[in-house]
């Protein structure tokens, strides 16, 4: 199909005008405001497979997948009908319900370290969570995160963290104390030497080290090759905890997430979100029993919530999941390479440096500022062939180096053209199962130009 212009949404415009006068920068979430990328935020009313359609009338295919959640399409039939099944028996009882365990089971037979799980309604409580168990199971207070990596917005996790904080350009967040950020190590991602080094000066005061599966919230940046597993025997050999933090990954990299994919090591707990739930509000922290078991009831580290394991979110999520077969994952795989492979054509055709990295099915596209390399990118972090023009990214400082104004041109060229991308280049690139070749073919028309816009800045 030709690509229609949807550059103009003057309907979007005046909503945003709108919710500016009563909702703090128009937006609950800062990315969505469009500021890295310029240009009028969309307003979405509607998404059915692939597709969302914006209040103008626009129909874009999807790149963003509600951040990840819509794994098998917008809006598909099987979640639909879960939820209005379980919505049409009452909202929420603040009481157990016979769905939150299917859901445990469904999650415990793909990621077996999940041994318990407690559910929650947002990834930031899940990894808040995860934090205070370590620091409980531990008696110790220090914990270590990686430059780039985001966990959500609690105090303790802010510090040089990735997604919209790294599209604001901000080193933490005002309203941290000193006595809260003292206790986070922030140290540069895929570098042991750092991370040996912390554990050679604070060792017996290190709870825990959190980590992205694979960083995905300053781009896609994979675990070097025998990063995941140093990591874990380090923190192991000194008492430590590992927490991966699969919010992103979970589900959506793989089957059992990004650990499926790399197959490296164990760790001790694990997080949840956004595929979890469906599209709903859920999230969930899982890891062995003897550390889960440390929570209340069972033991002395309190948390709780009246939305936790919310039954409508339960069978959003859970419907989710069994629609999550092998083949699901097939079309997933092929619509992701699929995506990379033209997009890293459409930008070498038109002379634009860039690198495509990938985690399992998540990938992202990085501007480079150099000159294209004839040689391409090579191997990628993770020692895979990589995609592109320009120089694997590796860590917050090269992805913070890249090409940001280029990706702005690109953005707002694919989204005219009908193809709506993150409004970010800290962010990863989400396909559906429902990506098929219409979907595809319509992105397909959309590259040309948008290489072109890009390689004109
Ligand atoms: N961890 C990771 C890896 C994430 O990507 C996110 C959200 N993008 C979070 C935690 C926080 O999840 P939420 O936005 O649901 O609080």
């Amino acid at each position: 199909p030709a690509p229609v212009s949807a550059g103009s949404a003057p309907v979007s415009a005046g909503l945003a005008a709108r919710a500016s006068q009563v909702i703090v920068g128009g937006v609950n979430s800062p990315v969505r405001d469009f500021g890295s990328v310029g240009g009028t935020p969309r307003f979405f009313v509607k998404g059915r497979g692939a597709w969302v359609t914006c209040a103008d009338g626009h129909d874009y295919v999807d790149l963003v997948a509600a951040w990840g959640p819509a794994l098998l399409g917008h809006a598909h039939p099987d979640v639909i009908a879960a939820v209005q099944q379980a919505a049409a028996q009452g909202l929420g009882f603040g009481a157990s319900h016979p769905l939150e365990a299917e859901l445990a089971e469904e999650i415990t037979a793909r990621v077996p370290h999940a041994e318990r799980l407690r559910f929650v309604s947002t990834g930031t409580e899940a990894t808040m969570t995860a934090i205070r168990i370590a620091r409980a199971a531990t008696g110790r207070p220090l914990i270590v995160k990686f430059a780039g990596h985001y966990h959500g917005h609690s105090d303790g996790l802010l510090a040089a963290a990735g997604s919209g904080l790294a599209t604001l350009g901000l080193p933490g967040s005002a309203g941290v104390t000193p006595e809260t950020a003292g206790q986070t190590i922030v140290l540069p991602y895929n570098d042991l030497g750092a991370l040996e080094e912390a554990f050679a000066s604070h060792g017996d005061q290190i709870a825990t080290v959190i980590t992205e599966a694979a960083a995905c919230n300053m781009g896609v940046v994979p675990p070097a090759a025998g990063f995941t597993a140093a990591l874990t025997e380090l923190c192991h050999r000194h008492g430590a905890l590992v927490i991966s933090d699969e919010v992103l990954t979970g589900f959506r990299s793989g089957p059992a997430g990004y650990w499926g994919v790399e197959q490296a090591a164990t760790p001790d707990l694990v997080t949840f979100g956004k595929v979890v739930g469906g599209g709903l509000p859920l999230a969930a922290v899982g890891g062995r029993a003897s550390l889960m078991e440390l929570l209340a009831p069972m033991g002395p580290v309190y948390q709780g919530g009246t939305l936790s394991g919310n039954p409508v979110a339960v069978a959003a999520g859970l419907a989710t999941l069994r629609g999550a077969d092998d083949a699901a994952y097939a079309r997933l795989a092929a619509a992701s390479e699929q995506v990379q492979a033209m997009v890293s054509a459409a930008l070498t055709e038109a002379g634009v440096a860039h690198v495509v990295q990938t985690a399992g099915t998540l990938f992202s596209v990085f501007f480079g500022r150099g000159e294209v390399s004839a040689a391409g990118a090579g191997a990628g972090a993770a020692g895979e062939p990589t995609l592109g023009t320009a120089a694997p990214v590796l860590d917050y400082a090269t992805a913070q180096a890249q090409h940001t104004d280029r990706y702005r041109a690109f953005f707002t060229a694919m989204l005219e053209n009908g193809v709506s991308l993150p409004p970010s280049p800290f962010e990863a690139w989400f396909v559906t199962a429902a990506h098929d070749e219409a979907a595809l073919a319509h992105i397909r028309a959309a590259l040309p130009a948008a290489a072109a816009a890009a390689a004109a800045v």
